[in-house]
C-alpha cells in the first residue's frame, strides 16, 4: 500500500502505534500495523473496524519511523518497506504451547494430487503449523484444514522454542595490540555514549578488524543492547561463526535466505521479544523488529552485495546508518578497501575513521606482481602463463598451498559455432550461455535458462563444430589436472556447492591443508583465514575493468585486494600475481606498488571533476515489459517530460546494456544532479504525471550500483 488507511479502534482491543492487528481490506483480512493517529478523510462512520489484536511485541517507533523514510528515500510504497520487516508472519503468533498437526494415521476418504502432497510431507518430517505443512507440500492452507476436517490430521502440542543461550560477553577476548585496543576502546566509548555515531574501522586485511569490533559487540551486550552484524554472504561465513562462538561461548543468531522457514520464525519472534542478542544476517536483517538494538556493524561496508536490486531497492549499508541514526545509537562500517563514498564522508568529517595499519602479529602484507600476458602468454587453449605456473610449481612443491582466482564460474563464457561464427545466446536474455560442463549444459547466467550442448549449429547446422571460448573456473580446473595431476584441487563457485553446509565443509578442507590448490570465484574472496596459503593466482586480473561501468576501477581494486589478502596470513609470507594485459592500468599500478592512496585520490578526483558519486547524485529509471512498444512508449513518455533546470542531466532513454532480461526488454535513463539535491522530489514531480501500463514495470533506483 502506498500509505495508511483510517479504521476504527475498539477500546477493549487496547492497540497502541506498532501493535500488529488484523483489519479488513476489500473482501479479505490483512495483517497489518497501527501507524499512528488516523488522517480523519473519511467519515467516522464509514471507518471499518480493525477485528483483531494479535499477541505480539509492537514495532518499535524507531523502525516504523525507519520505513517511512526508506519508502521515501527509494520512493517505494511504506508497505513494500513495511513488509520486509514482517517477512515471517508465523512469528506473529506466539510461540508457546504451540498447535502443530500430524498424521492421525486415518486415510481421507477423498484423494487429491495435494492432499497426497500433504500427506507425504507429514509422513516424513515432524508435526508442523498449518501454514508451514501448506508451504512445504506446495498447497493452500485450506488443503490441509480440509485432511484436519476428514480426519487425516490431528493436533498435538509442541513445546515453545528454546531460547537463543546469551553471549558471554565478560569472556576476556584474545591479549589485543597497541593499535587494536586503542581502537577498541574509541569502539566501546562510542556504543557506552549512546548516542548516533558512525565509525569507519579500516585496516589491511588480516589486521584483526573482526577482533576489534567483536570489543564493541561485547560492549553493546555489557549494556543489554541488541546488535546487528550485517555480512555480505553469510551463508558462506562459517569461519565467523566459529570465530564468533570462541569469543563468546554460544553461536549468534543468523539471519539469511537459506534459513528454514521454522528457523526463521523463532529468530524473528527471538528478535522481537529480545532473546536474539547478537544477530548476524544478510541485508535483510536490518528490517528486524529488535526492540533494544545497541549497536550495527556493516562488515565488508564496499561489497556491492548489499545492494538489493529488486522490489525495494536500497542499499544496506547507507540504510544500516539511517536506521542508527533513528534509533541514536552507532553505526560501524569495516572494510580493508573502504568504498568512496565511505571515504568522502570521513573525509567531509561525518564519519570517524579508525585505522589498523598493520597484520596481526606482524605478519607480512603479501608480494604483488604483476605478469604482463603480452610478454608472456600462455599456450594456445591454455590460461596459465609460465611465470604463474612455475610459481604454482614452486608452492606446491614448498608444500604450501595456491588459490587460482578467476571470477568466472562455469566451463567457458561463450560457445560460438566455428563455420558460421554464430555464438549461442539465451533466448530470454540479451547475454551468452554459459557452459557448464560438470553439469553438461549451457546456462543464462541471467535467467537460468538452461539447456544440453547441441550437436549442430542452430544457426548454420554444422555438425561438431561448436567450440568453447574462454575460461571459467571448470576449464581453468582441466588445465590444472593435466598440469599438476599429483596436486589435491578443488573448485570453489556457488553453483559447485550445494549449500552452507558444503560451503563450510570445503573451507574447513583449505584450513586443514586437505587441499593443496583452489581454484576459485569471488565468494573465495571474502573473510577466509587459510593460514599454508602463500601463493595467489589472479587469472584475468583485466576482468571486471571493461564495460565502463563508474565504479569498475574501484571494485577491481577492492577485489583483487580482498583476493590478495588470502595469501601469507600466517607465519609463511605470502605472494600475488596478477595475470594482465595492462599492466600500466592504475589499478595493477596500485596493487603492484601498494600505492593505494594515490589511487584514491585519483579515483575521488576523477569523480569529482565528471560530478559523479560521491560528489553528484545519480538515480536510475528502469522500464521493462514483454511488450517492446509499450516498454518504448514508457521510456518516450519519461524522456518528453525530463526535469530540466541547473545542474540537472539527464541520459536516455536508451535500451538497457541487457535490452532483454527473463523474457522482458528493459530501457534505462539516468538522472544525475549536484550532492546535495534534493534528488527525490525531482523525481517524484518526473513520474507524477507518466502512466504506467499493467504490462510495463517502472523500478526506481536511487544510488544505482548497476548500469546493466
Ligand atoms: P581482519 O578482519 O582485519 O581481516 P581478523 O580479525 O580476521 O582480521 O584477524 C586475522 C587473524 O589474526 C585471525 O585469525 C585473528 O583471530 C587473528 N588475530 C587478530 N588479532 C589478534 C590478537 N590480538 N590476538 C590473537 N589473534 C589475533
Ligand atoms: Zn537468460
Amino acid at each position: 500500500l502506498s500509505g495508511a488507511y483510517d479504521y476504527r479502534l475498539e477500546p477493549a482491543l487496547d492497540a497502541k502505534p506498532g501493535d500488529f492487528v488484523v483489519a479488513p481490506l476489500g473482501v479479505n483480512e490483512y495483517v497489518g500495523v497501527v501507524w499512528g493517529e488516523a488522517s480523519g478523510e473519511v467519515a467516522e462512520s464509514r471507518l471499518k473496524l480493525v477485528a483483531e489484536r494479535l499477541d505480539c511485541p509492537p514495532l518499535p517507533e524507531e523502525l516504523r519511523r525507519f520505513v517511512d523514510w526508506v519508502a521515501a528515500y527509494t520512493l517505494s510504497p511504506p508497505g513494500a518497506v513495511l513488509r520486509m520487516c514482517m517477512s515471517v508472519s508465523a512469528a506473529l503468533d506466539p510461540p508457546a504451547g504451540r498447535i502443530a498437526y500430524a498424521l492421525s494415521g486415518d486415510k481421507p476418504t477423498r484423494m487429491t494430487a495435494a492432499r497426497q502432497r500433504v500427506l507425504n510431507v507429514l509422513a516424513d518430517g515432524p508435526p508442523r503449523s498449518i501454514a508451514d505443512i501448506a508451504e512445504a507440500a506446495a498447497a493452500g492452507p485450506g488443503v490441509v484444514r480440509g485432511l484436519l476436517e476428514a480426519g487425516a490430521l490431528k493436533a498435538v502440542e509442541l513445546p515453545a522454542d528454546m531460547a537463543y543461550p546469551a553471549p558471554q560477553h565478560g569472556r576476556p577476548g584474545p591479549e589485543l595490540s597497541p593499535d587494536q585496543s586503542a581502537a577498541a576502546a574509541r569502539l566501546r566509548e562510542a556504543v557506552r555514549s549512546g548516542a548516533f555515531s558512525v565509525t569507519l574501522l579500516e585496516g589491511v586485511t588480516g589486521a584483526g578488524k573482526t577482533e576489534v569490533y567483536f570489543e564493541a559487540v561485547a560492549a553493546a551486550l555489557a549494556q543489554g543492547r541488541q546488535v546487528l552484524v550485517l555480512l555480505p554472504e553469510i551463508a558462506l561465513s562459517a569461519q565467523w561463526l566459529d570465530r564468533f562462538e570462541q569469543r563468546f561461548g554460544v553461536r549468534p543468531v543468523e539471519w539469511h535466505s537459506e534459513l528454514r522457514s521454522t528457523e526463521r520464525r523463532r529468530a524473528w519472534r527471538a528478535v522481537a521479544e529480545g532473546g536474539a542478542h547478537v544477530v548476524v544476517g544478510a541485508r535483510s536483517a536490518l528490517f528486524l523488529p529488535f526492540p533494544a538494538l545497541g549497536l550495527i556493524v556493516v562488515d565488508e561496508e564496499h561489497d556491492a552485495s548489499f545492494k538489493q536490486e529488486d522490489g525495494v531497492i536500497y542499499n544496506a549499508r547507507d540504510m544500516a546508518v539511517v536506521r542508527a541514526s533513528l534509533a541514536k545509537i552507532p553505526a560501524l562500517l569495516v572494510s580493508a578497501t573502504p568504498s568512496l563514498e565511505t571515504i568522502a564522508n570521513v573525509e567531509q568529517g561525518r564519519y570517524a575513521r579508525l585505522h589498523l595499519p598493520e597484520r596481526h602479529a606482524r605478519a607480512a602484507m603479501p608480494e604483488i606482481a604483476a605478469i604482463d600476458m603480452r610478454a608472456s602468454p600462455p599456450p594456445r587453449g591454455h590460461w596459465l602463463s609460465a611465470p604463474l605456473h612455475d610459481a604454482l610449481a614452486e608452492t606446491l612443491t614448498a608444500g604450501e598451498q595456491a588459490l587460482l582466482f578467476l571470477n568466472r564460474r562455469g566451463y567457458a563464457p561463450l560457445t560460438l559455432c566455428g563455420a558460421c561464427g554464430h555464438r549461442l545466446e539465451c533466448p530470454n536474455c540479451s547475454a551468452w550461455l554459459v557452459e557448464h560442463r560438470l553439469a553438461r549444459r549451457l546456462q543464462c547466467h541471467h535467467c537460468g535458462h538452461a539447456m544440453a550442448l547441441p550437436k549442430t549449429c542452430p544457426s548454420c547446422g554444422a555438425e561438431d563444430r561448436l567450440r568453447a571460448c574462454g575460461p571459467g573456473v571448470e576449464r581453468l580446473a582441466e588445465e590444472i589436472a593435466a598440469s599438476f595431476p599429483d596436486a589435491r584441487t578443488a573448485v570453489m563457485a556457488s553453483d559447485t556447492l550445494a549449500g552452507p553446509r558444503a560451503a563450510a565443509d570445503l573451507v574447513a578442507q583449505v584450513a586443514n591443508h586437505e587441499i593443496d590448490l583452489l581454484i576459485g570465484t569471488q565468494i573465495v574472496a571474502k573473510g577466509h583465514h587459510f593460514p599454508m596459503l602463500t601463493l595467489v593466482g589472479v587469472v584475468d586480473a583485466d576482468l571486471g575493468l571493461s564495460g565502463g561501468d563508474l565504479r569498475a576501477a574501484e571494485r577491481t581494486y577492492q577485489l583483487l585486494t580482498q583476493v590478495s589478502g588470502r595469501a601469507g596470513r600466517a607465519e609463511r609470507p605470502g605472494r600475488v600475481l596478477l595475470q594482465t594485459f595492462s599492466p600500466e592500468h592504475p589499478v595493477m599500478h596500485a596493487l603492484v606498488s601498494g600505492d593505494r592512496d594515490g589511487f584514491i585520490a585519483a579515483e575521488m578526483q576523477a569523480r569529482r571533476d565528471t560530478a559523479m558519486p560521491p560528489f553528484g547524485r545519480l538515480a536510475a529509471l528502469i522500464v521493462s515489459g514483454a511488450n517492446l512498444g509499450s516498454v518504448q512508449r514508457v521510456a518516450r513518455d519519461l524522456g518528453q517530460h525530463s526535469p530540466r533546470g541547473e545542474g540537472i542531466t539527464v541520459l536516455g532513454p536508451a535500451p538497457a546494456p541487457l535490452s532483454l532480461l527473463r523474457g522482458r526488454h528493459r530501457m534505462r535513463l539516468l538522472l544525475k544532479m549536484q550532492r546535495g539535491a534534493n534528488i527525490q522530489q525531482v523525481l517524484r514531480e518526473w513520474l507524477a504525471p507518466i502512466k504506467v501500463p499493467n504490462d510495463v514495470r517502472l523500478a526506481v533506483d536511487v544510488d544505482p550500483y548497476s548500469f546493466l
